[in-house]
């Protein structure tokens, strides 16, 4: 979402004249999105501006520097504490004021204070065509901002505001734009995405969303993020297994295996209602792979606790997890309530080992797929080997072969032939014919 955010800006910015820089020295505004989901995400920030700080020389031009998102959204005006270098800030909500700031900074240079917008705007709308996307083949498209849970650990709420949904017309109007310039996967997005209601169609849940669109001509894959167990439909699951469009992934945030913790943790299921909705989905959809979210040393988490987390990831058998040491954040109930007492080296022992078996359950599902033929979307270079290609199977598992640029935004099938710990290599047997167009 926030990589999202930061298109947002970017095309925003762009059509107010400004251009992207490879030079930060000869930037004439800087932007610093940030994350406040976890204190270190936190302190990358002030680490950043750190950095900015040391290399400004006194003969650079003046530039400016705001800082937009999660921690501008919680800190405001107090963030020009920690750095004298900050000149506008930018709230989570109030993004589309950035190029105004921006402007106004830059027209008053040496100003001591920032200028400041973190007011909750309600406006949920963004005019189409101004997002600069950063992917040539998928897209992100925005359904719903913010988030109403509040789970007790979490800053979401504080820093995002409440839930707040966007009009099925704009949606559609959006993955549509986004096709017609050749992107063919869509990942729609909010922070609980499958609590989904149309403001603009009366009856028109989270379901009904996707197979509208999945009606997109032209798309040809559906993804979404991050979909909370709770809302988890009879009718979403009968629709994956009735649109072939949507991707065979669900990300099912767990967070602990431990229904005492899951409590406290205020998510509103247990154990073992997780694990019947694990079930139900595989019995509809078998070729479904499960990923998930685990906090570990949670307020209170003995070690019996985080028994039962191994113990459910082993049940489930995730086919990618990530997993986070329990971080205390501002204003939220965890932080108010319960001392921070699982010590950091006892959580930094858990991590090790629900990692660890992690790793080798997705070990083992990808050496079971050695040999067959996978499809994939092509996305572009590896990461790891910039020579060769990358893309995802349907299942989001990442598969690097040998192959040529122009395939980027195709479907090839290809056999596997190694299985590394994070992702598959193999051969390209055949690529879709046809080169989609990249409108850019
Ligand atoms: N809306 C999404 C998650 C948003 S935050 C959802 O409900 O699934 C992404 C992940 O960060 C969470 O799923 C959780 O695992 C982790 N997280 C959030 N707050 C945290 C905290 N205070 N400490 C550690 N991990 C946290
Ligand atoms: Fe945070 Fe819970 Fe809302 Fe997700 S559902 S954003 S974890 S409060």
């Amino acid at each position: 979402m926030s990589a999202h955010d930061a298109e947002r800006m970017a095309g925003l910015l762009e059509r107010e004249g400004y251009a992207p820089t490879d030079s930060e020295a000869g930037a004439d505004l800087v932007v610093i999105n940030t994350c406040s989901v976890r204190e270190r995400a936190e302190e990358k920030l002030f680490t950043r501006l750190g950095e900015l700080e040391a290399t400004r020389t006194a003969d650079q031009p003046r530039q400016v520097v705001a800082v937009t998102g999660c921690v501008a959204q919680q800190e405001g005006e107090r963030i020009r504490r920690r750095s004298r270098v900050v000149d506008v800030v930018v709230g989570t909500q109030a993004l589309r004021q950035l190029p105004e700031l921006a402007a106004r900074a830059a027209s008053r240079p040496n100003s001591r204070k920032p200028l400041v917008d973190v007011h909750p705007y309600e406006d949920v709308s963004f005019p189409l065509g101004n997002v600069r996307r950063g992917d040539p083949v998928k897209a992100y498209v925005t359904i719903i901002e913010g988030c109403n849970d509040f789970c007790s650990y979490c800053v979401v709420p504080y820093t995002r505001g409440h839930e707040r949904m966007r009009p099925a017309a704009d949606i559609l109007a959006e993955v549509g734009e986004a096709v017609a310039s050749g992107r063919r996967e869509v990942h729609l997005l909010g922070q609980i995405v499958n609590h989904y209601q149309a403001p603009d169609q009366p009856g028109c849940g989270f379901a009904d969303l996707v197979r509208q669109v999945a009606e997109v001509d032209g798309l040809l894959r559906l993804r979404f993020a991050s979909p909370h167990p709770r809302h988890v439909s009879q009718d979403l699951i009968r629709a994956y297994a009735e649109v072939p469009q949507i991707a065979r992934h669900l990300h099912l945030p767990v967070q602990s295996g431990s229904t005492r913790v899951l409590e406290t943790m205020r998510r509103r299921h247990t154990r073992e209602e997780y694990l019947a909705l694990v079930d139900r989905v595989r019995a509809a959809v078998p070729d479904v792979a499960l990923s998930t979210d685990m906090i570990v040393g949670f307020p209170g988490e003995t070690a019996e606790d985080f028994e039962q987390t191994l113990s459910l990831v082993a049940r489930v058998r995730f086919h990618s997890m990530f997993s986070f040491k329990y971080s205390p954040r501002p204003n939220t109930l965890a932080r108010k309530r319960y001392a921070d007492d699982v010590s950091e080296g006892e959580k930094a022992r858990r991590i090790v080992a629900l990692q660890d078996l992690q790793r080798e359950i997705q070990r083992d599902i990808f050496e079971r797929l050695v040999g067959t033929t996978v499809e994939v979307l092509v996305d572009g270079p590896s990461r790891r080997r910039p020579d060769e290609l990358a893309g995802r199977t349907s299942q989001n598992t990442v598969v690097n072969f040998a192959g040529e640029p122009a395939w980027v935004g195709r479907l090839a099938h290809v056999l596997v032939e190694r299985a590394g710990p994070n992702s598959l290599a193999g051969r390209v047997v055949d690529v879709e014919a046809g080169v989609p167009a990249h409108a850019g």
